[in-house]
């Protein structure tokens, strides 16, 4: 395998003319054609789209101007992100045939800034699980081991990038879903603090929760790829005007001193014993890096997967609720218009959206809202007052990112308990707002990857990038 692009050498390559957009974009396509049918991680190419951009890009090059950030990049993006005349379905049957009349503010930033979109990647259905297996269009494999899941929903984003498919990804995070296949597939992988990236023409799951982030081949490229996405967006009211650090910039600065909570709650039962070796040797790295570590707690850690799940599924029961044939996907007619509903919800949905359905239906209806939902909605700033009050003592926090490597194909499909468990970790900085990094942490039996999670302070990205980069280039991943 040739030595993976990254952003820079993609840009000064491009810049000193050693190549040109265009023969990277090919020689992309070229590994997508012949490794795509085993991983299954793109569902849609785009590269009329792609060779447009990158020859703008060349033109640039030509004329001597100077080069944008991202230019020449090769990049994927997840299926739950819309792209103006590109197919998006949220690998959904429901949004098959799906053409968004406009992008997502973050696609077009991205091009804004020189990146050549190559595609559109799988994920489990309108993002809903936690190994990619809930796909209308197949699973995806995990590059570094193909008998298993890359994690998910954005396991195409992971994969893509792992099976160097592409320089970096944009996946989206509700519960885990940047952060978790991040930490399968062996790469960095983030999201910001809620606010910190626009939501606009982010085909919404669970409004309160959802972001998009990158996922790339080391800290620098997803500090490169977030700077550009970030910020506030008129479209998307729930944006942040808070202003954009240089994320770049401050990647170098030493760690020493830094103080980092490590949360007891997250080194419980139910962790892998080669996870937990793993990332206890990354805390010792942390501390060989003059890192001041500190034992914290976050006493409502045990009810945030019960939390998450009460508040994911009603926010999607009311968001999957437009999907009814009569604008979007196809329709299965009925003799009348609520059988033409359910006919046409009935087929186009899989069964873990029903069931997210139905779960979110039944905790907002009459005489179950207090019970499940408010009560959820109280949980959910205690578990934000708990890092409220750890991030008073440290600067950071330092958990495992998902309490498993990557499982079988097929292990836990029949299980939603055992895949929901999956995200035990992630949900808890999801609930709360917070930004939160995967970075890889050592690989078991020197295959399969761990991820060590750092949270920070709402809006503190810098701070999480900073630490996470010093990490890897202290050798974390080689642990
Ligand atoms: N695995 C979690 C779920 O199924 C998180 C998904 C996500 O972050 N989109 O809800």
């Amino acid at each position: 395998m040739s030595a993976a692009w990254t952003i820079s050498s993609v840009r000064e390559a491009i810049a000193a003319k050693k190549t040109s957009a265009r023969e990277i974009a090919t020689e992309h396509y070229k590994r997508i054609a012949a490794r795509n049918p085993e991983i299954n991680a793109f569902l849609t190419l785009c590269e009329k789209r792609a060779y447009a951009q990158a020859d703008r890009v060349d033109a640039m090059a030509a004329a001597g101007k100077p080069l944008p950030p991202l230019a020449g990049v090769p990049l994927a993006i997840k299926d739950t992100i819309s792209t103006r005349g590109v197919r998006t379905t949220c690998s959904s049957k429901i949004l098959d045939n799906y053409i968004p009349p406009y992008d997502a503010t973050a696609v077009v930033r991205l091009e804004a800034a020189g990146a050549v979109i190559l595609g559109k990647t799988n994920c489990d259905e309108f993002a809903m699980g936690s190994s990619t297996e809930n796909s209308a269009y197949g699973p995806v494999k995990n590059p570094v081991a193909p008998d298993r899941v890359p994690g998910g929903s954005s396991g195409g984003s992971a994969a893509a990038v792992a099976a160097d498919l592409a320089v970096a990804a944009l996946g989206t995070d509700t519960g885990g879903s940047i952060r978790q296949p991040g930490a399968l597939c062996g790469l960095p992988a983030m999201m910001g603090s809620y606010g910190r990236v626009s939501r606009y023409g982010l085909i919404a799951f669970a409004s309160s929760l959802d972001r998009i982030g990158p996922l790339a081949h080391n800290v620098a490229d997803v500090a490169k790829v977030l700077q550009i996405i970030a910020g506030r967006d008129p479209n998307d009211s729930t944006s942040t005007t808070a202003p954009v650090e240089d994320y770049a910039a401050g990647l170098a600065k030493p760690v020493k001193g830094m103080k980092i909570g490590i949360p007891k709650e997250y080194f419980g039962a139910g962790m892998d014993a080669g996870v937990r070796e793993k990332v206890e040797a990354g805390i010792a790295l942390l501390r060989k890096l003059g890192c001041e570590l500190m034992d914290i707690h976050l006493p409502h850690t045990d009810y945030a997967i019960a939390t998450y799940y009460i508040i994911a599924t009603a926010e999607a029961s009311s968001n999957l609720a437009r999907y009814d044939g009569v604008r979007f996907g196809p329709r299965v007619e009925g003799d009348s218009l609520i059988a033409t509903y359910r006919k046409t919800r009935g087929a186009g949905f899989g069964a873990e959206v029903k069931r997210r359905i139905v779960l979110g239906t039944y905790v907002l209806s009459a005489g179950y809202y207090d019970a499940y939902y408010l009560k959820g909605q109280k949980v959910r700033a205690l578990i934000a007052q708990d890092f409220g009050e750890a991030f008073q003592k440290v600067d950071v926090i330092v958990t495992p990112t998902s309490p498993v490597p990557a499982f079988k194909l097929g292990e836990r499909v029949n299980d939603p308990l055992q895949m929901y468990l999956a995200d035990i970790y992630t949900v808890t900085g999801s609930l709360a707002g917070l930004p939160g990094i995967s970075v890889p942490c050592g690989r078991i039996g020197g295959k399969l990857p761990v991820g060590l999670q750092v949270f920070g302070p709402a809006f503190g990205e810098a701070r999480v990038l900073q630490l996470a980069h010093a990490f890897e280039q202290a050798g974390g991943a080689s642990l």
